[in-house]
């Protein structure tokens, strides 16, 4: 060990040295009281003096990259690092963080020239992807456009039915390149791996759209495509797409709330085929409010069952599917008033259900209130 006293610490060399100073067999040769008594200073003053006026520097460990010997912050530090510790001193530490970063930022613009090489314009977007991307834009668009925020930076707004299908919905988007990842990212968004690879996070990532030229940039593109949908030009071009587009958002409407209801009941389940298959049966017939209402009606009957004859809660959760097909045939089969349901609080509309129902379908929240066979246009 290398004790190296500081200038204008000279007055506490001896102390310091003393502090330092180890025995044959490697342990402190001096207690820390000893060296009060001697120096009349108090116990707890020591460590502080002989940080602030000595370094330590080991004559054993070195830093893996520079060999810079290791500083001991404390006899505590010394008795508890191993000798064949791997250390990394803080200048290395510091110059390989730069060369990270700039690897990854080097990455990024890679990976952007990439997507801007294959640029799309708006009469490239299907309505799918038209109705996704201005939902995308209204939740996330920038103030001045030219960049969308990390989609986990909006805390107030709902962009789709479910938290699942958003993810899903922004995995289409990039996979078809209709937005990519911005240069600009943040760079803890984004993980640099050794193989040469970038690891983005999804939920984290600032995204950019990578636009043909002659868009005549976002602000241009996000005008026309708002008007693209207005003007229901796709409603025409694409009738077929946009209807099973509102089935499928339907679809997702109940499925959230199916589960928001049991998660409420403490039941967990994941739905599957089959529940897919009966709630689009239900929807043929009733608007989603309506479904609601039968969803509702079994999530408690489920409760019911658990509570009453104590079997295991995926087991009660599982009668759900059941209970709701069977209420579909009784009212049905009785022509039924099926009451409405009112969006609960927590579950407004989304934008990308407001950019479906109330922009291109000009109903107001049609896809929760309303049969979808009555807002549906013909297939031409
Ligand atoms: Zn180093």
């Amino acid at each position: 060990m290398e004790v190296v006293v500081f200038e204008d610490g000279m007055e506490y060399s001896d102390l310091c040295e003393k502090y330092w100073e180890l025995d044959d067999l490697g342990k402190f040769k001096w207690t820390v009281s000893a060296l009060a008594k001697e120096y009349s200073v108090p116990y707890h003053h020591i460590h502080k003096i002989v940080k602030a006026n000595s370094i330590a520097y080991s004559s054993r460990i070195g830093c893996d990259t520079c060999q810079e010997p290791y500083e001991y912050d404390s006899r505590n530090d010394y008795n508890s690092v191993p000798l064949n510790i791997h250390w990394i001193c803080d200048d290395c530490r510091d110059i390989m963080k730069s060369m990270e970063e700039r690897a990854k930022r080097e990455m990024l613009q890679i990976l952007w020239d990439d997507s801007a090489k294959r640029a799309y314009s708006l009469e490239d977007l299907s309505v799918r992807h038209a109705v996704f991307l201005m939902a995308l834009i209204r939740y996330s668009g920038s103030e001045d456009l030219q960049y969308l925020n990390a989609f986990r930076e909006n805390k107030t707004d709902v962009f789709s039915p479910d938290l699942d299908y958003s993810g899903e919905i922004i995995v289409e988007l990039a996979r078809k390149n209709i937005i990519a990842v911005s240069p600009e990212t943040s760079l803890d968004s984004v993980r640099y791996n050794e193989d040469g690879s970038l690891s983005r996070n999804f939920g984290m990532v600032r995204w950019a759209l990578p636009l043909n030229p002659q868009e005549g940039g976002p602000i241009s593109f996000t005008e026309n495509l708002e008007r693209k949908l207005n003007t229901q030009d796709f409603l025409t071009e694409s009738c077929k797409e946009v209807i099973s587009l509102c089935k499928e958002i339907s679809l997702r409407e109940c499925i959230a709330y199916l589960k928001f209801t049991l998660n409420e009941h403490q039941l967990s389940f994941s739905p599957g085929e089959k529940t897919n298959l009966v709630l689009n049966k239900a929807l043929e017939h009733f608007s989603v409010s309506q479904v609601c209402s039968f969803i509702w009606r079994a999530s408690k009957d489920a409760v019911a069952f658990y509570v009453r004859s104590g079997t295991q809660k995926r087991h009660a959760a599982n009668t759900v599917v059941g209970n709701i097909d069977k209420q579909i045939e009784r009212a049905l089969a009785n022509s039924w008033q099926v009451p409405s349901f009112k969006r609960r609080y927590e579950m407004p509309q989304s934008e990308v259900s407001r950019v479906l129902f109330n922009t291109l379908l000009r109903t107001d929240d049609g896809g929760f209130n309303q049969l979808l066979k009555d807002i549906l246009p013909e297939p031409a």
